[in-house]
């Protein structure tokens, strides 16, 4: 059997992991820099209170693929959960994604679906024709009130820019919807593990052919050692910022306890910019079947990446994207690597489609002699424009 090795036990690292070690064909070791698997899905239930804990900010599983359903599934009970977000603003409290509810309340008013979608039509600003930045896409979609009030100062607390400095990309993907639908994912499927995130992974990683070390950063001079190296860690730091950093924003959460029910609802967000947070997120409602006396709750706040802290959203500005393509060429010429995940591709990626482009990846190369044939360089192409996530309502 031929060892392989992984950089990081995330989803992306767990999930090839299993496929190589159950090809029977390999010999897998797993590194994790951290002390624990499942990478920034990992959760851990809370000493004081009894409630399990999302580490690095809430984590609601969704997908509409159906064999990544039947993959988690297999390795975990999922409970029933719907993310319904909430929005304080300085005209009160509201409903997102921006809803027929969130309509009628925000204007005093009761219109249906087909009225409500004629009147945002003429709050829209129809001098701008093509939107250059996300303002203008924002501003022709709906006009000043509901930007000011929703996007505005959301935006720019979560990427650190005037929203004129971001693609108007970003919000053409934001649905406003006219009917009464709050959940905020469309995907067929939907919840969160009962046991957690960590425990599902440590299930995937549970296979004979697979060794797990803990607390050790893969180095890239210990890929000699190995026949091929996927690497799910970010795609700069293989090439130890060689040539400069790749820019992300980075999250600082501040814990704080209560009794009872804090506010509600799993999370709030707060979109004016004299609010320093982002958003509160209530750690218990994400298992409604488990029952706690007291409660965790995290104010978020969204700052750029200094050397040390972690990377959460890749930046991807006009610079980031120059220094992107130098990385990609330097990818594509290295041997017997390839970069896989969020990090390693440098895109926001939800969990489902990290590991359905693992299971993708898999599945294509390893009916042949991915080793004779060589591997792809990247799980899927980082050159696209991804568009990051959470970038407002
Ligand atoms: C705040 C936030 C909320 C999110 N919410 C959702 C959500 O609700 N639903 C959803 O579907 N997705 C959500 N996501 C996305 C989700 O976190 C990612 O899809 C998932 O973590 C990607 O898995 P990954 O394996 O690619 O990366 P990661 O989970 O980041 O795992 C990478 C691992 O590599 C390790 N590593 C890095 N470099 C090295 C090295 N050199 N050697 C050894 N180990 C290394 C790291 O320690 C880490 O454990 C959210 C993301 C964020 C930031």
């Amino acid at each position: 059997m031929k060892a392989i090795a992984i950089a990081g036990a995330g989803f992306a690292g767990a999930v090839m992991a299993r496929e190589l070690a159950e090809s029977g064909k390999y010999r897998v070791t797993v590194f994790d820099e951290r002390d624990h698997v499942a990478g920034n899905c990992h959760t851990v239930r809370d000493v004081a209170t009894g409630v399990m804990l999302h580490q690095y900010g809430p984590h609601i599983f969704h997908t509409s693929r159906e064999d990544v359903w039947q993959y988690v599934n297999r390795f975990a009970r999922f409970g029933p959960y719907t993310n319904r977000v909430k929005a304080v603003t300085r005209r009160g409290v509201f409903s997102l994604p921006l809803n027929l509810l969130t309509l009628n309340q925000f204007f005093g008013k009761q219109m249906n679906p087909t009225e409500a979608q004629e009147f945002v039509s003429r709050l829209g600003d129809p001098s701008i024709r093509e939107p250059r930045n996300f303002e203008e896409q924002a501003l022709k979609m709906m006009g000043r009130e509901l930007y000011a009030t929703f996007f505005y100062g959301y935006t720019k607390k979560q990427w650190g820019v005037e929203p004129t400095e971001l693609p108007a990309s970003i919000l053409q993907r934001l649905p406003m919807r006219f009917n009464y639908d709050d959940n905020y994912y469309n995907s067929k499927y939907q919840g969160i593990p009962v046991d957690g995130y960590t425990d599902l992974v440590e299930r995937i990683l549970d296979h004979r052919n697979i060794r797990v070390r803990l607390n050790e950063r893969f180095a890239p001079e210990l890929k000699r050692e190995f026949a091929h190296v996927f690497f799910s860690g970010p795609m700069d730091s293989f090439f130890e910022y060689r040539l400069g950093r790749l820019q992300y924003r980075t999250l600082v959460f501040e814990r704080f306890e209560d009794k009872g029910d804090y506010q509600g609802n799993s999370v709030i967000n707060y979109c004016d910019e004299d609010v320093p947070f982002t958003r509160i997120s209530e750690h218990k409602h994400f298992a409604p079947w488990e029952q706690h006396e007291g409660t965790v709750c995290f104010r978020e706040y969204s700052k750029l990446m200094a050397p040390g802290d972690l990377p959460y959203y890749p930046v991807r500005l006009a610079e980031d994207k120059a220094l992107l393509k130098q990385y990609v060429a330097l990818a594509r010429g290295a041997k017997r690597v390839s970069f896989i995940g969020r990090l390693g591709t440098y895109r926001y990626l939800d969990m489902h489609v990290v590991i359905g482009e693992t299971l993708d990846l898999a599945r294509e190369c390893l009916p042949r002699d991915p080793l004779r044939q060589g591997w792809p360089a990247f799980s899927a192409d980082p050159s696209p424009v991804a568009t990051p996530a959470r970038s407002a309502a």
